[in-house]
């Protein structure tokens, strides 16, 4: 977060005042690691902090390049998505893929740059490895509905963090309809992709359409926007981080604030009406080819389920994919390609993950992870529109789930 200021030194350079490429990270999510600015090239890498191991999420903005073309090259590995990196010449407003023809990879992937021809004027650009997501966002989508008038939509104070910010969780829906649903993001603060996904989610059911009115009245939900708030507000990985993060905090008495308030208060709110809990995230980054392209897909993560638990997944998983092939132009979800437990990496052993923890309540039908790939899905872009038609999509996927499967209270 600290700003970095670095000066051309050449003969030219000192002649000139325009030539002052900065680079800044001092905003909200901000990462990276300035090494050195030559001419209209600037070496970097992202900035790991407490992360264990190796990660790519990285943030920063370019000062006094309008007109120029600048390349960013990036040392530690290649950390750019499918698509390019992501950038806003708004100051961080709208966003959008600059392109996979911007960039050039090495074969090892040992390291990446790309570069960038920046309109005229342009005098300030910011980069991101995706479209970010943080509280300001959050505040700005939920403002419509802050009054309260609309579906008991209600902001609540979660935890203090460690890091001292209030953090909160929102309701909205009926309290009294049968079921009880909870949406989480953000156990690892890098994921942003996931916050556009649950946009679409709560913009669904609060509209005015037929799915909308349905869930509106059957449904109570509970979202927390930013498990790991210090960690989107402060431009951290979060993934992996020492001693461990927020998605390995659930085993025994949590270490973070934000943990030990979901641990409290969803059970006692949900009781045994809550059903369905879903947490939102980003996999790893899509820009490997072979098999690591198979993270360039919308997918659940199944867990320690019971076979009830895993059979009721299944349907949703079945019902979201359905919901997807007829919408015209969606993101396709396919139930076969959600990673069984015990597969590839999801071979946890304990209970320290939310939704491993979830599935241990009283009642929980379905308690899973959503992943949505950061920038593709067999080429087509996940963008924050996107995103959000995913969550538009689960949210009629929920709505045909309770309706044809769903037992328990209220089931008919
Ligand atoms: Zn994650």
């Amino acid at each position: 977060m600290k700003k970095i200021v670095v000066f051309m030194v050449s003969a030219f350079c000192a002649l000139s005042a325009f030539s002052e490429i900065e680079v800044n990270t001092n905003y909200a999510g901000g990462n990276a690691v300035v090494k050195k600015i030559d001419g209209n090239e600037i070496f970097l890498e992202q900035d790991l902090r407490d992360t264990s191991g190796w990660w790519f999420y990285w943030s920063f903005e370019v000062k006094n390049a309008g007109g120029k073309e600048i390349t960013v090259h990036f040392a530690n590995k290649d950390v750019i998505e499918a698509h390019g990196p992501a950038y806003s010449l708004d100051g961080g407003k709208t966003w959008q893929w600059l392109g996979a023809d911007s960039v050039k990879r090495q074969k090892d992937f040992k390291s990446v740059s790309f570069t960038h021809k920046l309109p005229e004027g342009a005098d300030s650009v910011r980069y991101c490895l995706a479209f970010p997501y943080q509280m300001a966002d959050f505040k700005e989508f939920a403002a419509p509905y802050a009054s309260g008038e609309r579906k008991n939509f209600k902001i609540y104070n979660l935890a203090k963090t460690e890091r001292g910010r209030q953090n909160i969780y929102a309701t909205f829906g009926n309290p009294n309809g049968p079921y009880k649903v909870v949406f989480t993001a953000r156990h690892h603060s890098c994921e942003s992709m996931a916050s556009y996904v649950m946009e679409g989610i709560v913009s669904e059911v609060m509209g005015d359409s037929e799915t909308g009115k349905w869930l509106g009245e059957n449904v109570e939900f509970l979202i927390v926007p930013f498990v790991d708030l210090d960690g989107v507000e402060d431009g951290d990985q979060g993934k992996n981080r020492k001693p461990h993060d927020h998605n390995r905090d659930y085993a025994g008495v949590p270490i973070y604030s934000t943990v030990k308030a979901i641990k409290e208060i969803l059970p006692k709110w949900g009781g045994e009406k809550l059903k369905v809990m879903i947490d939102l995230h980003c996999p790893w980054i899509g820009n490997r080819g072979g098999d690591a392209d198979l993270q360039r897909r919308v997918f659940f993560v199944y867990s320690q389920e019971t076979p009830a638990q895993k059979s009721n997944l299944g349907k949703l998983s079945k019902i979201f994919e359905g919901v997807t092939l007829k919408t015209p132009g969606a993101i396709a979800h396919s139930a076969n390609e959600d990673i069984p437990y015990g597969q590839s990496w999801n071979t946890l052993k304990t209970r320290s993950s939310f939704k491993s923890w979830g599935l241990t309540l009283e009642g929980v039908e379905i308690c899973t992870t959503l992943e949505t790939s950061y920038s593709d899905v067999r080429g087509l872009q996940i963008t924050d529109s996107s995103a959000r038609n995913i969550g538009r999509n689960l949210a009629y996927s929920l709505k045909e789930y309770f309706e044809k499967t769903a037992s328990g209270i209220g089931a008919k």
